[in-house]
């Protein structure tokens, strides 16, 4: 299959991927909105088996309402948001759609942590919509 690629804004991080996205969403939880300026975050879901991934990452950890212990990983030299891991689900990486090199490669699937989100959101109507965490896809 056709390698997905992708990297940060300054480029000292470069990951491919060999493996389909498993689900696309909207994430609007208050985290979220620090790390997207505002607005939800956009994420793919990959298997963590398939990325490789080459450059220096620096790493948010934090404890997430449900008690995940939460990885969130950036550029340390630009501060491109990259990657989140929850520890409890080793087998799966969330890479931030903005690090992709074709943004446009897939379409959301849903919205989730609605119940977060400023009053003026664009939230989709045609798209399911979660108030908090949905269950896990894998
Ligand atoms: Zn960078
Ligand atoms: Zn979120």
């Amino acid at each position: 299959m056709k390698e997905i690629k992708g990297g940060c804004l300054c480029g000292q991080v470069r990951f491919r991927i060999t493996a389909e996205p498993m689900a696309m969403r909207l994430c609007w939880c208050r985290l979220c909105q620090y790390l997207a300026a505002g607005n939800a975050t956009v994420n793919v879901v990959f298997p963590s088996n398939a990325i490789t991934i080459e450059g220096e990452l620096r790493d948010f950890r934090c404890v997430a309402e449900s008690g995940n212990v939460m990885h969130r990983r950036f550029c340390p030299n630009c501060g491109t948001q990259l990657f989140s891991e929850a520890e409890s689900r080793p087998h799966l990486i969330i890479v931030r759609n903005g690090a992709l090199d074709d943004t446009a490669l897939l379409t959301p699937g849903a919205t989730i942590w609605t119940s977060q989100a400023p009053e003026w959101a664009w939230i989709d109507e045609s798209l399911p919509q979660h108030a908090g965490q949905p269950p896990p896809v894998a």
